[in-house]
Parts: C-alpha cells; sequence; structure tokens
C-alpha cells in the first residue's frame, strides 16, 4: 500500500490524536452524522497543501483547530501528518526538495497550522515550503486540483465544472501538470529573460553616448599624447642646444668680464699712479730756480763785464788818445787800418755778438747792439787816420802804464768772458734739463690722457659686456621657467636634456623658431586638454569592457530565449500530445464504465477551443488551484476546455442538466473512475459519492470499487451497506460523550449498525 496512515492532532473534531492506517485497498470510514468523517477527509485535502478555506469547510486557520468541549479544552494548533510507503522509491523532487532526503523507506508529509493562520510544512520532520510539498506530490500523480478527493455533495463536481476547469483535472489526473509548471516556469524565465535583455539593451543604449564620448576623449589623448612625444623630441633638441649655448656664453662673458676687470684695473692703476706723479710735478722744477739763480749770475757776469769792457774802452780810448797825440803833428792824413786794430775791433764785436747769441734777454740785446753801433761810429770817426810818424810812442810811460792796464784788463776780461760762457752752459745744461723734464711731463700728460681715453673706450664697452650679461641673465631666466613648465608637461627628464652638452650649437635663430614652434605645440596641447589621460583610458577600457559584456551577454539572453522557446514549445508539443492520448484513453474506460452504469447508451469526452481570459501569471499559480491555465492554449487568445458528451440509452437527453440526481452521480463517477484508470493515482478517497444511488446501482458502484481498488487505494466514507461490504478494513466514526471525535476499527456485521 503506498498510503500508509494519517494521523491527527488536535485537527477539527478529532480533539484527541487519532491515527489511521490503511493497510487494504479498499478502507471505508463510517458513522453516524456529525461524527467526524468528513473532517477525516479534510484532514487529508489540509495535509497535501488544500489552500482553499472553502473547501475545508472554515472561514480561518483557528476553524481547523479543535475548539474544545467540555471535558477537553481547546488547542492553539492542529497538525495533520500522511505517511506513504516509499520502499520503491516513488517520490520524488523536480527542484532541489531544499535538501531533503527521500532516501527512505517512507515520506512523511506534515501540516500544521496555528490560530494567527500561519501554516507549518515538513517532509520526514524537515520543515519545507508548500510549493515542495505539491512538487513532491505531483510526483506521485497526487495533483493540487483534488481530482483524487471526492468529498461529500462533491460526486457531481466534474459535470458542473466549467470546460477549462475539467480540463485542469484532466491534465492533473494524467500527470501533464508537471509540464504545465514546467512550461509556466519556462515562459516565466522567458519574460524574465526578455526583461533582461531589454535591461540589458538599455544599459547599453545607455553607455552608448558616454562610450562615444570617451573614445573621442581617447582620441584626443592619444593626439595629446603624439604631441607631447613631438614636444619632447623638440625640447630635447632645444634644451640642449640652449644649455649648451648658455653654458658656452656664460664662459664667454666670464671671461669677457675678467678681461675686462683687469683692464680697468690696470688703467685705474696707471691713471691713479700718473696723476699722483702730475700733482708732484705741480711745484716749480728746480732746474728753473737753478736757471734762474745761473740768469743772475750771469747778469753780475755781464755787469762786470761791462764794466770792464767799458773800462777797457776807456783805457783804450786814452790810449788812443795818447796815440793821437802823437800823430796829430804833422798830418793826419787818412791811413789805412792796421792788421792788429781791425783784428783787436773785429775780436771786441764778436765778443758783442756772442754776448747778445747768448742771451735770452732781449733789452740786454738791444743794449748790445746799441753798444756795437756805437762801437762801429766810434772806431770808424776817428780811429783810423793814418797818423804821421811822431816821437816814440813806446816811450811813453802812460802809454805803457795804459798798455799794460789794457792787458790786464783784456784778460780779466777774457777770464769773465770765460766764466760768462761757463754760466751759459751752465744755463743751457739746465734748460735742456728743464725741456727734457717739460716733455717727460707732456708725454705722461699724453699717456695720461691716452689711458683716460681707453678707460672711456673701456666704459663704452663695459656697457656692452652689462647689456650681454643681461641678455645672458634673461636667457638663463627664461630657461628655468620653460625648463620647469617642460618638467610638468613632460616629466622631470628634461633636466637629463638641460644637461646634455653639445659639441656645436645652433644659432640663435634657429632656437628662436624652434621655440616658437614648441610654443605653438604646447598652446595645441592645452587646447586639447591637460593630463596624462590615464584615467579617461582606464574609465575608456572599462567601459568598453562592460559593453563587450553586457553585448556577450545579450548574445546569452538571445541563446537562452531561443533555447527557452523551443523547450516551450517542445513541451507545449508533449503536453498535447499527452493530452490527446490521454483524453482518448479516458475517453475510452468512460465509454466502457458507462454503458456498465446505464447498461448502454455513450461518453466521450471533446476538446473545445474556448476565449480566455486575459490575466497575468504570478509566482503562486501553481500554489492556487484551477486558476493558473492561462497560457496553455495553442493559439493566442484562445484556450483549450474540456466538454463531456453523453447520450443514455433509450433516452433523448443530451444535456447534463437535464439528468436525474442518480444519473449524474453515475456518470460523474463512471468519469472519474475512467479518469483515475487511466493513469491511477496512489489513492482515491471518496466521500459519500454512493449517496443518491439505488439498490442495483450501489451493486454496480461496489463492483466498480473492487475493479478499481486494484489500480488505486481507496477510502470510502459511507453509509452504504454494500459498500462497506467491499472493504476489507472498516473504521467507526464516534461523537463521543466529551465531545470529540473517536476512532475505532469495527467488524463489518456491526457496521451498518454502527453507521446509524
Ligand atoms: P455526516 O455523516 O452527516 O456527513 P460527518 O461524520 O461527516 O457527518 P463531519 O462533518 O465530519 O461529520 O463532522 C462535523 C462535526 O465536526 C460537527 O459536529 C462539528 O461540530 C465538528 N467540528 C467541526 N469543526 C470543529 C472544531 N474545530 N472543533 C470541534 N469540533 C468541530
Amino acid at each position: 500500500m503506498t498510503l500508509k496512515s494519517i494521523e491527527l492532532n488536535s485537527f477539527k473534531s478529532f480533539g484527541k490524536k487519532s491515527v489511521i492506517s490503511f493497510t487494504t485497498p479498499i478502507t471505508s470510514i463510517v458513522g453516524p452524522n456529525g461524527s467526524g468523517k468528513s473532517n477525516i477527509v479534510e484532514a487529508i485535502r489540509f495535509v497535501l497543501g488544500e489552500q482553499s478555506m472553502k473547501s475545508l469547510r472554515g472561514k480561518g486557520g483557528v476553524d481547523l483547530i479543535f475548539k474544545g468541549s467540555k471535558g477537553m479544552s481547546s488547542a492553539n494548533r492542529a497538525s495533520v501528518s500522511i505517511t506513504f510507503d516509499n520502499s520503491k522509491k516513488i517520490f520524488s523532487f523536480t527542484n532541489s526538495g531544499l535538501g531533503v532526503s527521500l532516501d527512505y523507506n517512507e515520506v512523511t508529509i506534515s501540516r500544521e497550522v496555528f490560530a494567527d493562520g500561519v501554516n507549518r510544512y515538513s517532509i520526514n520532520g524537515a520543515e519545507v515550503r508548500l510549493k515542495d510539498v505539491v512538487d513532491l506530490l505531483a510526483s506521485v500523480n497526487i495533483g493540487s486540483s483534488g481530482h483524487h478527493i471526492i468529498s461529500q455533495g462533491e460526486a457531481d463536481r466534474v459535470l458542473n465544472a466549467s470546460n477549462k476547469d475539467r480540463r485542469a483535472m484532466i491534465e492533473d489526473a494524467l500527470g501533464l501538470k508537471v509540464y504545465q509548471y514546467r512550461i509556466r516556469e519556462g515562459e516565466r524565465k522567458l519574460e524574465k529573460t526578455l526583461l533582461n535583455m531589454k535591461e540589458v539593451q538599455a544599459l547599453r543604449r545607455e553607455i552608448a553616448p558616454h562610450l562615444a564620448f570617451l573614445k573621442k576623449q581617447v582620441q584626443a589623448v592619444e593626439r595629446s599624447r603624439v604631441m607631447r612625444e613631438e614636444l619632447r623630441d623638440l625640447y630635447k633638441t632645444y634644451f640642449s642646444n640652449e644649455g649648451t649655448y648658455i653654458a658656452h656664453e656664460t664662459n664667454n662673458l666670464t671671461h669677457k668680464r675678467r678681461v675686462f676687470d683687469e683692464r680697468i684695473l690696470s688703467l685705474d692703476e696707471r691713471i691713479e699712479s700718473l696723476q699722483k706723479t702730475k700733482t708732484g710735478n705741480k711745484e716749480e722744477s728746480i732746474f728753473i730756480k737753478d736757471i734762474r739763480e745761473f740768469d743772475r749770475v750771469l747778469s753780475d757776469i755781464r755787469l762786470e763785464k761791462d764794466e770792464v769792457a767799458r773800462s777797457l774802452g776807456r783805457i783804450e780810448g786814452m790810449i788812443l788818445g795818447i796815440e793821437r797825440q802823437f800823430t796829430r803833428l804833422p798830418d793826419t792824413k787818412e791811413r789805412a787800418l792796421s792788421q792788429s786794430e781791425m783784428k783787436s775791433f773785429i775780436g771786441e764785436i764778436e765778443s758783442h755778438i756772442d754776448d747778445a747769441i747768448s742771451s735770452g734777454d732781449l733789452t740786454h740785446i738791444v743794449n748790445i747792439l746799441k753798444n756795437i753801433k756805437s762801437r762801429f761810429t766810434e772806431f770808424f770817426s776817428d780811429s783810423h787816420k793814418d797818423e804821421v810818424p811822431r816821437p816814440k810812442l813806446e816811450d811813453n810811460r802812460d802809454y805803457i802804464e795804459l798798455q799794460t792796464e789794457k792787458e790786464k784788463i783784456i784778460q780779466n776780461l777774457e777770464v769773465i768772458k770765460e766764466d760768462e760762457k761757463k754760466i751759459l752752459v751752465k744755463i743751457d745744461e739746465l734748460k735742456q734739463k728743464e725741456s727734457d723734464l717739460h716733455s717727460a711731463e707732456r708725454d705722461s700728460e699724453r699717456v695720461l690722457y691716452e689711458l683716460m681715453r681707453e678707460k672711456n673706450e673701456a666704459n663704452g664697452d663695459l656697457h656692452s659686456l652689462v647689456f650681454q650679461e643681461d641678455k645672458l641673465a634673461n636667457i638663463k631666466n627664461s630657461f628655468e621657467m620653460e625648463l620647469s613648465e617642460a618638467g610638468v608637461i613632460i616629466g622631470r627628464e628634461v633636466m637629463e636634456y638641460a644637461h646634455t652638452k653639445l659639441d656645436v650649437f645652433q644659432d640663435r635663430g634657429a632656437q628662436e623658431d624652434l621655440r616658437r614652434k614648441i610654443e605653438r605645440i604646447k598652446i595645441k596641447l592645452e587646447d586639447a586638454g591637460s593630463g596624462s589621460g590615464g584615467e579617461v583610458m582606464k574609465e575608456y577600457e572599462d567601459t568598453i569592457e562592460r559593453d563587450n559584456f553586457l553585448a556577450k551577454e545579450l548574445d546569452d539572453l538571445n541563446k537562452s530565449i531561443e533555447s527557452l522557446r523551443i523547450l516551450i514549445q517542445d513541451m507545449k508539443g508533449t503536453l498535447d500530445k499527452e493530452f490527446k492520448n490521454g483524453v482518448e484513453k479516458i475517453n475510452k474506460q468512460f465509454q466502457e464504465f458507462f454503458s456498465l452504469m446505464f447498461g448502454g447508451g455513450s461518453a466521450f469526452l471533446s476538446v473545445v477551443m474556448e476565449h480566455k481570459k486575459i490575466r497575468k501569471p504570478s509566482e503562486d499559480d501553481i500554489e492556487t488551484e484551477g486558476e493558473s491555465e492561462e497560457g496553455e492554449g495553442t493559439e493566442l487568445g484562445f484556450e483549450r476546455g474540456i466538454e463531456i458528451n453523453i447520450t443514455l440509452p433509450q433516452k433523448k437527453v443530451k444535456d447534463l442538466h437535464m439528468l436525474s440526481g442518480g444519473e449524474r452521480s453515475l456518470t460523474s463517477i463512471a468519469l472519474l473512475f475512467a479518469i483515475s484508470q487511466v493513469n491511477p493515482p496512489p489513492f482515491l478517497v471518496l466521500d459519500e459519492t454512493d449517496a443518491a444511488l439505488d439498490e442495483a446501482n450501489s451493486r454496480k458502484y461496489g463492483n466498480m470499487l473492487e475493479n478499481l481498488s486494484k489500480y488505486s487505494e481507496l477510502v470510502v466514507v459511507t453509509h452504504n451497506r454494500e459498500t462497506m461490504s467491499r472493504a476489507q478494513v472498516l473504521y467507526g466514526v464516534t461523537m463521543g460523550a466529551e465531545g470529540a471525535s473517536k476512532l475505532l476499527s469495527i467488524r463489518l456485521e456491526d457496521a451498518s449498525v454502527y453507521a446509524k
């Protein structure tokens, strides 16, 4: 037996723990009205996951819990456990089953409900979700449509149901729920995937402009990089040239400065010393003093000489007078001048001329000239008359004395002349010295002048030197600034370029051209935006990566959409096929049972297409019976339904509504049994399905029960004796004095009595 037992605890009227064991193909539950039989059927529904309170005859969880009685207190929770045999390992989960092990010979499903309506489910003691219970039961053909539990008064439920609900019932009975479930899952997945795809597409669309923007930026960064490379090369040339040039110029100017300083120093020294000697020379030279002294001596000598000359003249005059005395007497005829007279006169004149030549004094010279003139007049006027022989002059004493005197004076004069000559020589020497002295001064003056001119010239050079130095300083400044700027743009390596010394450097014009070129690139670089672009590059790569990822995901999603569609299509195909096959099989059985029940006639199910109500499938569809069949129709807007077609023997009645209560019962029993035969569930619960049957039909019903029990375990709640007689085990239910249901096993003989 697959169904082994059911245990009730405080469920409805069962205030005490009650266990029913199912050990035979047909178990019958009997008891008077209101004893609690239907509560057992509801306990089975409940533990199998029934969610509809209506079919449990309650409004809320609290209605399912034993309310208490005179002798017994109320409970705060109700629980039911159902145990199945699993020695053949017939149970399984389609999903993970939350890791619950089914590797046991029994499977027990339990459900508890609390007063606040909270439910708890467990499988073999492990707490699970409702959907796990549903999933587990589906594996043994116990569907959620409850076709295997026919409640009291529900015998003709299958007849009253809509075509659509009937179809669901049949699908459930045929074990096609799992396909439905899978199709729905697939469709839900498909929908989610489509949604994901839309999201991914939206994300890509969102990224696209940013990506385009980043791409442009990356291109700009690349352009900047190329420009920076170019700039680096230009800087290399520029800085090495500039550095070399500056070093060269610095050397050059330092050298010039040194030479210049030395030159100025030497000029200043020389000028200073010249100026010093010049101020020392300002005083009158000793030569002038000496000259003046000698001039005085000369003048004295000359006075003396004049004096002596005059004395001589007088003496000579006196001599001449004496001589004339001697000559006048006889004759005064003119005579020729004697040689000695001429000599003496010439000598005298010469001495005067010499005197004049040697004298620098103009007045003195004029005096000398006057003297010379008077001497000429004197000499030629009276002194040169040839005298007639006279008494002998040599004998004249005066004359002799005068002659002596004259000789003395001449000697003296000679001495004086000698002195004069000496003095003149001395003066000449001094004058020469003085003149030499002057010319030396003039020379040094000239040198000083020359030096001053040189210094002026040097000062002129200084201007140009300072100008050059300033210019170089400016160049150095700019160089430093350019270097630090380049350092920011290119990096510290520019320092290397600056320190690279070249053997030759390009001229300033070429450097200037280069500098301008560098400036132009710098401006372009600035326009292109600063920074190395590392961040942009990174972001671009990240974004590309993300976009690629999304593209790949989109591809994956497309693939899974495609495979989901195929899967759904396949399952729908299978479902369709299985459904048609199932309906065909059911029809065969239905016809058989129907004609057995009615002794003829015909009965069959037909598949019809009906307009469907559009409703969005939701997560808990699986948990709600009969409301989740949308989307299963083969065409959009249509769904399949099952119609029942019957013809009673010897009657023209075809409409189900026109059947009698018994006929309705028989028809639905025939159909239910037919359905169960095709894909037998492990058990069937029939709650007073036989209530409307007369004796003859009860027998037929009993026959069918026996037949059916070969495939499914049967639990029948009945007041019908015939039905009781077909059961191997009977349970009696009574409502005890304490107001709670009680269970006991009874014998068939007692059963009918017991039931009343
Ligand atoms: P019949 O043969 O007339 O169909 P039955 O044996 O099927 O009767 P049930 O319908 O199973 O009887 O039982 C109904 C009884 O259960 C009622 O007496 C009702 O008071 C009792 N009952 C229902 N719910 C509770 C509850 N929560 N606590 C206690 N008793 C309850």
